[in-house]
């Protein structure tokens, strides 16, 4: 009987898998036509800086504009993106649009903050990273301190010596640099220490506790505290409410991201000031 039932579940499970994997080669295929066919989209988010208020940053997120199931958020795509190393020429065609549309604004006579976007580490880590983001920028004329690159840890975790000396690279070439998720990671603190990075971007898991879990707010008071003395900006990710908004601000943090300031969205609902 035990057996039975085993040979079942085995069966069950098979099946499950089966469809899982029909389901993620249909989309792999899907993906391949988005990137041919362009159908991926742009979000922006705003970032503020506490002291002056003024917006301090635009955050790219990348959005799939399905033929069929309609706009897609990057937690339905990436990770295949990543499993098929599809995330690489995906990576670029992003790079490429966030120079379109910054170089759209600049002809626009409008005030384009540095512009953040999100890296796979299995992109940076290509050999030719720098070489091809360079590149880019210069096709388009775009200053390199114009963009933020936002990293994570776990790109240090995959092959920390050659992603520490890429990222020094990178710094050296006149890119900011921002670590992405900080806190939901496993780089040590020591490590931290010897990474080139302009910003510290707090996760939102810890944000989302702020006024209901103190030793979330002693975490964020710690990070705050380790930004200023290593001379590391801190943003907070995911401010939802005035609440949260209100602590990070007494507490020193350098800027702040999240619903309650703005939400993603494309490019024709930004407001951005004209050059005076
Ligand atoms: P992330 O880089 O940490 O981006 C922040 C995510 O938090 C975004 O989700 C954003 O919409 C969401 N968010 C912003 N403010 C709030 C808030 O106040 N409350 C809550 N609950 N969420 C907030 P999104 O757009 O779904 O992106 C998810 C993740 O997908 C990103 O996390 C990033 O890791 C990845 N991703 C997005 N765009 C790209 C891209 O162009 N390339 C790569 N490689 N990854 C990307
Ligand atoms: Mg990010
Ligand atoms: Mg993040
Ligand atoms: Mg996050």
């Amino acid at each position: 009987r035990a057996k039975a039932r085993g040979k079942n579940c085995y069966e069950i499970y098979d099946q499950g898998l089966t469809t899982a994997a029909v389901h993620s080669f249909h989309l792999e295929q899907d993906l391949r036509v988005a990137l041919k066919e362009r159908q991926l989209v742009l979000h922006f988010q705003p970032q503020f800086n506490l002291k002056d208020t003024h917006l301090c940053g635009l955050e790219v997120l990348v959005r799939w504009q399905h033929p069929v199931k309609g706009l897609l958020p990057p937690g339905q795509f990436i990770d295949l993106a990543e499993e098929t190393n599809l995330i690489v020429p995906m990576g670029w065609q992003i790079i490429e649009m966030a120079c379109e549309q910054i170089l759209m604004w600049q002809e626009m006579q409008l005030m384009v903050p540095p512009v953040a976007i999100n890296i796979s580490p299995q992109q940076l880590l290509e050999a030719d990273f720098l070489e091809h983001i360079n590149e880019i920028l210069a096709r388009y004329g775009i200053t390199r301190s114009q963009f933020e690159l936002e990293i994570t840890e776990s790109l240090i975790m995959q092959d920390p010596d050659y992603a520490i000396a890429q990222l020094h690279a990178l710094r050296e070439a006149g890119y900011r640099l921002a670590l992405d998720d900080f806190g939901t990671g496993y780089s040590s603190l020591n490590r931290l220490k010897h990474l080139p990075l302009d910003r510290l971007k707090i996760d939102y898991s810890f944000t989302r506790d702020i006024g209901k879990n103190p030793r979330d707010e002693a975490i964020i008071t710690t990070v705050i505290a380790l930004g200023k003395s290593l001379n590391i900006e801190v943003l907070a990710e995911g401010v939802e409410t005035q609440a949260q908004y209100d602590f990070l601000r007494a507490q020193g943090c350098d800027s702040v991201q999240g619903f309650m300031l703005g939400r993603p969205v494309p490019r024709h609902e930004l407001e951005l000031s004209r050059i005076a």
